[in-house]
């Protein structure tokens, strides 16, 4: 990097209430010589209400790659840039990802202002695991691709964590309980930090009758976030669970417990259960 090169910053913004802003980023946003943004009449909600005066530079998936040299050749000439995207942390499901990587090959590391980001946001409130998780951004808009998408996360024991529109929540949904399992936990958050921030959390089938019998739900912007498969018992575990659980209860609700439990599946413990008890009574007789 040369010695009068400016610096790029990459900076989050808000996800909607537009109090959500670091000082850090108002600053970087006030200081910079220019700011890349993917929508200038968007940007300006913000930057007008935070007094920021700085000139704005479009930069979107569609120019990125005529940008990205302009910014180079700017940086390198003394020039300072901040990116920020329509909403939360940049390159998190919007563009940026070229740039930096660009940048970095050029020598120029970019800093980071960070913020707010929608997939984090719903983790926090969403009452699922977030030890570990997996951002899947948007699944794929036709059925097919998105349903063969699921089904190489069938097996995935992190939380799963979807990007969705208004305009396919619905079927996104049911693709997601059809393949993944409709009695899998799940939440939806629509329009955090906005006036009409809902969280819903239940089964994956209580979501998908709640996004389809009430129209406002399916309004907005949503997370999805699906917890992870359960990791099943080994049979040996299984079946200690089940003689301890039948020593209080009958098959059938020792049965349904051990299932709950463990995560392997009702017939499976039933079936395990009637054989536990048949082996019991022939060593009684
Ligand atoms: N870079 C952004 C971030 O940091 O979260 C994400 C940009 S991506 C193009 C837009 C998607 O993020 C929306 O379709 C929605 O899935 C999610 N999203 C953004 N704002 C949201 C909000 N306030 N509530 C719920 N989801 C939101």
């Amino acid at each position: 990097m040369n010695s009068k090169a400016g610096n790029l910053y990459i900076v989050a913004t808000p996800i909607g209430n537009l109090a959500d802003i670091s000082y850090r980023a108002v600053e970087t946003l006030k200081s910079v010589d220019k700011i890349l943004v993917e929508d200038s009449r968007h940007a300006r909600t913000l930057l007008d209400h935070y007094q920021v005066r700085t000139p704005l530079k479009s930069y979107h998936e569609h120019n990125e790659v005529q940008m990205i040299p302009k910014v180079l050749a700017a940086l390198s000439e003394g020039q300072s840039f901040a990116l920020i995207s329509d909403a939360g942390t940049p390159l998190v499901s919007d563009p940026g990802f070229k740039l930096v990587r660009e940048a970095q090959l050029v020598g120029y590391q970019p800093l980071v202002v960070p913020g707010p980001c929608a997939a984090i946001a719903a983790l926090s409130v969403s009452g699922l695991p977030t030890d570990r998780f997996v951002f899947e951004g948007f699944l794929p808009a036709k059925t097919a691709a998105r349903e063969a998408h699921l089904e190489s996360l069938q097996d995935e024991i992190r939380t799963l964590v979807f990007y969705e529109g208004k305009h396919r929540i619905a079927a996104c949904l049911q693709s997601i309980a059809k393949v993944l399992g409709a009695q899998r936990r799940a939440v939806v958050a629509r329009e955090l930090t906005k006036k009409f921030e809902t969280v819903l959390n239940g089964l994956l089938s209580d979501l998908v009758s709640l996004i389809e019998t009430q129209p406002d739900n399916s309004k907005g912007e949503f997370v999805i976030l699906v917890e992870g498969q359960q990791q099943k018992a080994s049979s040996a575990d299984l079946e200690r669970l089940l003689g301890l659980l039948m020593r209080e209860l009958s098959v059938k609700k020792a049965s349904q417990l051990a299932a709950n439990i463990s995560g392997a599946g009702k017939n499976e413990c039933y079936e395990l259960a009637l054989k536990i008890q048949q082996d019991a009574e022939e060593v009684a007789s």
